[in-house]
């Protein structure tokens, strides 16, 4: 099963991943948590005492650490399991939502063709149309895209690299989403 996350924020607020309740039960306890955000919290269990009582830790959801971390040009990953959750599982051809395994990555401008496997040339595509497309541009192939493929940013990455976001942590990423205001929440699977 899925375990529920904290959101690891930079002292600045910018978000810079996700970290284990241990992690975050870790941070607390040494004094690196500077502020805290969300509504909810997660629970962590620690060690019993003599009187047999078990220690329960409430972590917030969203915490700022300190630390410094270089904010470099973000280039996130291309793999398909965050492409294929960019475009919620759609083929962006025939517009049907299919299952993980029946979907394949589709370059937009062919690879043969000079295009790159960039974030921006590549969208899902179900196995039938990604065949039938072939070697061709959307336009030659008489295909028109659904939607416009793009490239995440640090925040619908972090969303796109954890498949269970609570409501809290979604309101947070959000407010900087470019393009998708409509993606779920507590995406489990
Ligand atoms: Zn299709």
């Amino acid at each position: 099963m899925t375990e529920a996350k904290i959101l690891r924020l930079n002292r600045a607020g910018v978000p810079l991943g996700w970290l284990t309740r241990e992690e975050a039960a870790t941070a607390v306890v040494n004094d690196k948590v500077i502020w805290t955000l969300g509504d909810s919290t997660l629970q962590i269990r620690g060690g019993v005492n003599r009187a047999g009582k078990q220690s329960v830790l409430n972590l917030p959801t969203i915490v700022a650490c300190e630390g410094r971390v270089k904010l470099d040009d973000f280039h996130p990953p291309l793999l398909n399991r965050y492409l294929f959750r960019r475009d919620e599982n759609i083929c962006l051809y025939c517009g049907v939502s299919f299952p993980v395994a029946q979907l394949s990555r589709d370059h937009v401008v062919p690879v043969s063709r000079g295009g790159k496997d960039s974030w921006i040339n590549v969208v899902t595509a179900c196995r039938r149309c990604n065949h039938r497309k072939a070697d061709r541009t959307p336009e030659e192939a008489g295909m028109e895209l659904i939607a416009i493929p793009f490239a995440p940013n640090r925040y619908e990455f972090l969303y796109l690299a954890n498949r269970l976001v609570l409501a809290d942590q979604m309101e947070f990423l959000k407010s900087q989403f470019s393009r998708k205001e409509r993606w779920p929440a507590l995406v489990e699977g």
